[in-house]
């Protein structure tokens, strides 16, 4: 399926989402020859409409989208693109020109991959993986037990919080095993024999 470009006035509406954690980063336009540099080059390309030119979405900022995956809506005058953001998305700084107030549990994870690949001074996270295994799997025990407590004692409040303390501690044991939450959810979803995430509706399989 190809996109509809007469429908826009020779233009087609872009959306770009995190590949990850699913947040909604931004808008854009293409003209078909920015679609074209899109399917080729890998990264997004748009047409500028102030700009009237093509324009590499982080040609001077180096905050470039890498194409993980696109899907067409049910008419074809706009597009999905699954993104890599190699940086904020916003030239204001935020990740997405929709604002930052967006958490998610993909987003923790992204921030536990973060924190282990560029450590900084003083990281609970880094000290935990440099302890190893035998550490992350003690207090993921302890926050375990923790969990049941709070439940046992109906206290709502210590359940959300020893909740979310278990499921840190879960992302970096995940983490520290090579495994990531998209696997535990295409896992689910087998389970439930659906499939959640998105279909590609229109066949761009050109790249
Ligand atoms: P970049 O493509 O990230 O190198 O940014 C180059 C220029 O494009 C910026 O200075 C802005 O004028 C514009 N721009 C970049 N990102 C956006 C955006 N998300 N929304 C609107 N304009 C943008
Ligand atoms: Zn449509
Ligand atoms: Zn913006
Ligand atoms: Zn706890």
């Amino acid at each position: 399926m190809k996109p509809n470009f007469e429908k826009g006035g020779g233009l087609l509406s872009v959306i770009l989402q995190d590949y990850r954690t699913k947040q909604v980063l931004m808008n854009g336009f293409m003209n078909e020859e920015a679609y074209l540099k899109t399917l080729e080059n890998e990264v997004v390309w748009f047409y500028s409409r102030t700009k009237e030119r093509l324009w590499k979405k982080g040609e001077t900022s180096g905050h470039v989208q890498a194409v993980k995956d696109m899907a067409l809506d049910c008419d074809q005058d706009a597009l999905l693109i699954q993104v890599d953001p190699k940086g904020p998305t916003c030239h204001l700084g935020t990740q997405s020109c929709f604002g930052d107030e967006f958490f998610n549990l993909q987003m923790l994870e992204k921030i536990v991959d973060q924190k282990i690949e560029n450590p900084q001074q003083g990281s609970y996270t880094k000290y935990l993986t440099d302890e190893g295994i035998d550490k992350i799997l003690k207090k993921c025990g302890e926050e375990t037990t923790e969990v049941v407590i709070a439940a046992k004692n109906n206290d709502q409040k210590e359940l959300i919080n020893e909740t979310s303390d278990l499921l840190y501690h879960l992302l970096v044991l995940l983490k520290n095993q090579g495994v990531s939450l998209k696997d535990v959810e295409t896992t689910l979803e087998e389970r439930h024999g659906e499939n959640l995430s998105y279909k590609v509706r229109g066949e761009i399989k050109e790249w």
